[in-house]
């Protein structure tokens, strides 16, 4: 039998698979299962947006290859919501790349740069493909820790010497998933700060950008004076216009990473249907009410939440932006069996911590993809069927 890659044994386990057999076996029982697991928009995607695909797919121009770094005019509406959006300016044609979902361009930058024996500082809890793909490079992932006594924000202080000199890589991603943290100028001015002493790319993922509550907007990386010179920013049409399965994201900013990320790009993949390349080119610069209407449906959600668990013991402060919360399991559970535990005295899906990292444990995460019906039915279960609990 041939083998598989070692890069394929280095794979993490699948740490959902237990939870989702005993989800798979309870559906079979006929138990009516909340899932607040994944965290994927549940409403479709606007309008607007899907009547410039339906139009655009009849175009026989749009059947052919697309160029692999994304047509100019799509660059070119990505740029006009820089300047709108965040006052940054960005020439199209040397900043800007599309990306088959930001996933994609998040997995392979690490290609890019990454040689074995480099090292990538990678956030945890955090979005796993950081350190997968930098793992998938033949890197050393560093791990930052993200505490909650430093909202969530890595300390940068605490990062030896001689890792900072070697690394190559930074993954940050604000507001963040799964904590739902956000970061401020302070915070980005040392990020820039640090990259520029140690001679590190920023690679910012800013999937959550325009999921925010209570006014808060939040920030692009690329807005602090010097951000441009250190690093990218990751984006998005997956949770702004509710599109995660359209696939399409890019990446912006420092123009010779851009232009690596584009040459590995173009050796791997062949872009974006173009189709969807205009209906992102809507979603981007048409009305943007939507998504103020989806945060305000998310802020309802939130709310409910936040109301529900404080008012079994937790002490959750709102999150100011994502579709997430993220709260500590009480005493006498671990991640794993306090999801379990959750599961099976009420049928609703958490997602345990440690699924996003070592320093996850000890967390769940809740995403605000249901209606609210749903959620205020968990929340119900879950009074009448748990705790008292300690923390
Ligand atoms: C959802 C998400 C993305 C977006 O992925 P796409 O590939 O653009 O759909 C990126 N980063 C984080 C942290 C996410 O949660």
């Amino acid at each position: 039998m041939v083998q598989e890659a070692r890069r394929i044994a280095q794979l993490p386990p699948y740490l959902f698979a237990r939870i989702e057999k005993k989800i798979e076996a309870a559906k079979a029982q006929g138990v009516d299962v909340i899932s607040l697991g994944i965290g994927d928009p549940d409403r479709p995607t606007p309008r607007h947006i899907v009547e410039k695909l339906v139009e655009e797919a009849w175009n026989p121009e749009n059947h052919r290859y697309p160029s692999s770094a994304g047509m100019l005019s799509f660059r070119q509406a990505v740029a006009e919501y820089y300047k709108n959006r965040f006052g940054v300016e960005l020439d199209p044609a040397r900043e800007v790349v599309s990306l088959i979902g930001s996933k994609e361009g998040i997995a392979h930058i690490s290609f890019c740069y990454l040689d074995p024996g480099d090292i990538a500082l990678i956030p945890d809890p955090g979005y796993p493909v950081y350190g997968i793909g930098a793992m998938l490079a033949g890197a050393t992932p560093y791990i930052m820790p993200l505490k909650p006594e430093n909202n969530f924000l890595p300390d940068l202080k605490a990062i030896p010497e001689e890792v900072a000199r070697k690394a190559k890589l930074m993954f940050l991603n604000y507001p963040n998933n799964p904590t739902g943290a956000i970061a401020d100028e302070s915070f980005y001015k040392e990020v820039i700060e640090f990259a520029k002493e140690y001679d590190i790319i920023v690679c910012h993922d800013a999937a959550y950008q325009e999921i925010a509550f209570d006014g808060y907007r939040p920030p692009s990386f690329l807005e602090f004076p010097g951000a441009k010179e250190v690093g990218i920013e990751f984006g998005s049409c997956s949770k702004s216009y509710n599109m995660t399965g359209w696939r399409i994201g890019w990446a912006v900013g420092r123009a010779d990473v851009i232009d690596a990320l584009a040459r590995i790009k173009s050796n791997i993949d062949s872009g974006v249907f173009q189709a969807v390349q205009y209906a992102a080119i809507a979603a981007l610069t048409g009305p943007q009410d939507c998504t103020r209407e989806m945060s305000e449906v998310y802020r309802e959600r939130r709310d409910i939440v936040i109301e529900g668990f404080n008012s079994m013991g937790w002490n959750l402060k709102p999150p100011k932006a994502t579709i997430y919360v993220w709260a500590p399991v009480p005493k006498g559970y671990d991640s794993i069996s306090f999801a379990e535990h959750v599961f099976e005295k009420t049928g609703v899906v958490i997602t345990p911590g440690n699924g996003y990292g070592q320093h996850g444990e000890g967390f769940f995460r809740i995403a605000l993809t249901v209606e609210k019906e749903r959620l205020i039915e968990a929340i119900e279960r879950m009074k009448k069927n748990l705790g008292p609990f300690e923390f």
